[in-house]
């Protein structure tokens, strides 16, 4: 009768809810870990496309593995870009923004093709130069960091940045190599900026 009518359309009303319950759940959790999966596989910058600090960290141990095993030279690099937070304050953060991603885009376009441009964190990069001596590395005051100066601009206003360089030692690990780096890169803050220090 019309009890039973009633009861067999509110079962099914129950079961198609439950069920799509069910479906959005799992759709959910599933992309909710696959998110998690990419952000851990992801090594590029989002901002800049550039490899991000997860990538130079790898690509950093591979080169001490290798000047190891093979005696490759390496040179290491490390770019602040000088008084950002004042282009920050003075143009806005989306300004700010276009910077980094032109200044990643000079470097790359300066360097060769075997050098590595990576984005450190804010406005620092890193470039890890194979098979680099010293002289390679005093070099990169010329194509790298005086046609930043030429080329990188801000609403008309010249931007600059400040080069630390060392070369791999033998018994060194990525991260003493990376602090000698950023040694000499405070000599060229203190020095005045848009200068390199090897
Ligand atoms: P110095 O010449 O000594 O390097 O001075 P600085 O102003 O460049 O250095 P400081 O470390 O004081 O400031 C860095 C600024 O970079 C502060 C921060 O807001 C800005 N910054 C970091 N990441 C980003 C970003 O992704 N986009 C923008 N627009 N700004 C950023
Ligand atoms: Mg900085
Ligand atoms: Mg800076």
């Amino acid at each position: 009768g019309k009890a039973y009518e009633s009861m067999a359309q509110l079962s099914m009303f129950l079961v198609t809810a439950v069920v799509s319950g069910l479906v959005a759940f799992v759709f959910a959790s599933r992309t909710e870990s696959q998110r998690q999966a990419l952000e851990r596989l992801a090594t590029l910058d989002s901002l800049t496309g550039v490899p991000n600090r997860r990538a130079m960290e790898q690509e950093l141990q591979i080169a001490v593995a290798e000047h190891r095993r093979e005696g490759t030279a390496y040179g290491l690099a490390m770019l602040d870009l000088d008084h950002f937070k004042g282009i920050n304050d003075e143009h806005g953060h989306e300004a700010g923004d276009e910077v980094l991603i032109a200044f990643a885009r000079l470097v790359a376009c300066s360097t060769r093709k075997v050098d590595r441009i990576f984005r450190f964190g804010g406005e620092e990069f890193v470039l890890l130069m194979p098979a680099t001596h010293v002289d390679g590395l005093h070099a990169i005051d010329a194509s790298v960091r005086a046609r930043v100066a030429e080329q990188l601009d801000c609403r008309g206003r010249a931007v600059t940045v400040s080069i630390g360089a060392a070369s791999l030692r033998p018994d060194e690990d990525w991260q003493a190599w990376m602090s000698r780096a950023d040694a000499a890169l405070y000599m060229a803050k203190r020095q005045g900026r848009n200068r390199t220090v090897v």
